[in-house]
Formats: C-alpha cells, structure tokens, sequence
C-alpha cells in the first residue's frame, strides 16, 4: 500500500493552482475521484449512451427552454445546416469544395494545397501518428470482461528522456501514456522504452553470439519513480535492490524531510497523492533519470478507448534519427568498433550483417585484431 493517506478535509482532495497554469497543489488521486463521483449522477459518467429522445430532454431541462425552442435549436445546430452541396447529391468527404465558406473547410483547403506541393503527401510521423490514433480511437472490446469499468480514472502522463542529446535545448523529447487509476505503478514502469534497458555492456569480439545475454534490463531490475516524498521501489524480483536507500540515508545527515518508500507494484495511481503537471523522477540502471509528469486526470468518457488491453496506451512518441552501418548506410548500427583494420574510422559502426560478414570466416572465426561493442540505437523503438 501506498504510504499517502486520503486527507481527512475532502476539500484538500480538490485539484487547486499551487502555480497559476504551471501545477496543482498536492492530492489524493482516489480522493479526487471519489468527490468527482459524489457529485455527478451516474448517467454523467455511464458509458451507455442515451437514446435521442432521453438526450433531449434532458437537454432541454438543463437549458431550461421549451419543447419548441429545442426543436428550433436543433435544426439550427443540425448538420444539414453544414451543407455545401445539394441535398440530393452525396459529396465526396476527401474533396474540398473549390470555394468554402465554412472556416473549418478553408482551413483544410489551405492545408491540402500545401501538402499537394511537397514530394510526399505524409512525412513518417504523420504516419507513424496515425498508426497510434488507429490502434485505440474509439476501440471498444467484445467481451464485457474487457471493459474498463463505469468511474474510471484516465491519467494522461508524460515521460521524458535524459538530456543528453544536444537537441534537447529545442525539442523536450517523451513519450505520452494513457494510465488508468488502476494501474500500478510497476506498470507505467513496463510500458516506459529506454534505450538503457537494452545496452549490453562489455567487448564481444571473440564471442559475438552471446552479446544478448547481457542486456541490462535482465540484469539490473531494480528502479524507482519519486512522488511527494516517497520513493516507490521496484521489489518484483528477488535480484532487486532499494536503490532509493543511498538517497534516503544521506537525506537524513543533511538535515532534509525525510523521505519513506514504498514498492511500486503495490501502489496503483489512485492510491498516489501527487500535483499534476509537476515534475517526478523515474530512476532506473542506476543513473538512468527521466521526469514524469501526469498532464490530466479525469474520468473516463464512453469516447475513450474503453477496451482494458489496450492500455497503458501509448498517445504519443518522440522519433529520433537513427544511426545507420557505416558500411551498407541500409540497416541500422548494431556493433561498434575499435582499433579494428577494416574499418574506415575508429570507433566504426556496422549493422550485424555487414560487421559479421567483414570481420569473421564462414566457420565464424574471428579475423583480425579489433575490439567490438555492441551498440543499440536510440531510435530502436521508433
Ligand atoms: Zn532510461
Ligand atoms: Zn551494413
């Protein structure tokens, strides 16, 4: 369990601005549901949906006008009033009309004929972004098991990559994930992709083919998020240390607050007492720190992905560029290597082909003196 409490004063539990537009004062997530919950009728977050006559009169009611007024209100509001062709003819949606008056359709003119002059239509993260949108817009499951529960929370949460890049001062790459408040945080931990998880440390020239055994994540498994003062280890695993205990330690001889831990597969984000939009840490391989910060919680709406496998569900990616084999200039590195007499520059990368084909005989004997690295590219999970 989670070391926060549920405060006693429910009001305390009520997102408020500790920094105007930047980040909330600190609340109990599972709390902030609950006040969410006493409040709304349970039509308010139902994911049935109304027929059309409940829909409207229920509309109406709430906009206090008369059955006429709603019926006037609707066909002013209706899509026919939309209708830039004639009614008896069904317009091609992909077409925009040569002359549109509708904000909307001028805007997207202008954005057709931009696209229309550059060589092709989409550039990979367009693609890339739409491949995300498809795999969860509006999915919802067949079977009821898979259904996420009516009062569910949605977290929206941002995690961000070390600054070691050198764009870094222009761009803030990260990964945007969609979190339910049953989620445990062992499970945002599985669902965060970092290069460092998959380095493979030490020099495989002689023995190449068990370079995989060595990757780091099956090695070194213990990690940490930060929230509020309390440290969420990951303990899964027999292998895992409390890495936040260093900190803690020190902490205690330099006069800090004191911090206190707990494990991470026990805590699920309502149980979490946070500030939205302030920025947390994520600590794995030992120095590996991103930031995480929760952007949003809210209730689930029945327009949301409401199929329970498809989360944690990733929104969005940043893509980097990926080093390619100094050699083919095709695939992307996979070996680095050092004072190495067929290379062109020292260090040289080549992707597995090109550095096994150059560097050992058919019998996979090694040839040559050199040293050799494995090298796994940032871009892996583009
Ligand atoms: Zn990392
Ligand atoms: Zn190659």
């Amino acid at each position: 369990m989670a070391a926060s409490k549920p405060s006693a004063d429910a009001s305390s539990n009520i997102p408020d601005y500790e920094y105007a537009e930047v980040n909330t004062k600190p609340f109990h997530i599972g709390s902030f549901r609950n006040e969410w919950l006493k409040r709304l009728k349970p039509g308010d977050f139902s994911f049935q949906l109304e027929d059309e006559e409940t829909f409207d009169a229920n509309f109406a009611r709430e906009l206090r006008v008369d059955a006429e007024t709603m019926a006037e209100i609707k066909s002013i509001c209706s899509l026919d009033s939309l209708r830039c062709h004639p009614e008896d003819q069904q317009p091609d949606t992909n077409v925009v009309p040569d002359d549109p008056t509708l904000k909307t359709l001028i805007q997207r003119k202008k954005r057709q004929d931009y696209r229309a002059t550059l060589k092709t239509p989409k550039n990979r993260h367009d693609l890339f972004t739409d491949e995300l949108e498809r795999a969860a817009i509006g999915k919802n499951p067949e079977t009821v098991t898979n259904m996420i529960a009516e009062g569910e929370l949605l977290l929206t949460v941002n995690v961000y990559y070390p600054p070691v890049v050198e764009k870094f001062q222009y761009v803030r790459p990260h990964m945007t994930l969609l979190m339910t408040g049953s989620h445990s945080l062992a499970e945002l931990r599985d669902a965060i992709c970092c290069v460092s998880d998959l380095q493979v440390c030490g020099e495989f020239s002689n023995t190449p083919d068990i370079a995989p055994d060595f990757i780091s994540k099956d090695h070194f498994k213990s990690a940490f998020f930060f929230f509020e003062g309390i440290f969420y280890n990951d303990m899964r695993y027999p292998e895992c240390q409390d890495i936040s205990m260093t900190t803690i330690e020190w902490a205690k001889t330099h006069n800090f607050p004191t911090f206190s831990q707990a494990k991470m597969e026990d805590t699920r984000f309502a149980d979490l007492k946070v500030k939205v939009g302030f920025p947390y840490l994520y600590c794995h391989q030992g120095d590996c720190e991103h930031l995480v910060i929760i952007t949003d919680i809210r209730l689930m709406h029945t327009s949301d992905c409401l199929d329970k496998r498809l989360y944690p569900l990733l929104t969005h990616k940043h893509r980097v560029l990926t080093k390619k084999c100094a050699v083919c200039h095709v695939y992307i590195g996979r070996w680095f290597t050092t004072n190495d007499q067929f290379a062109p520059s020292n260090p040289c990368l080549f992707c597995d082909k090109c550095f096994r084909l150059l560097h050992y005989d058919a019998q996979g004997k090694k040839l040559g003196d050199f040293l050799a690295y494995p090298y796994v590219d940032r871009g892996a999970f583009n």
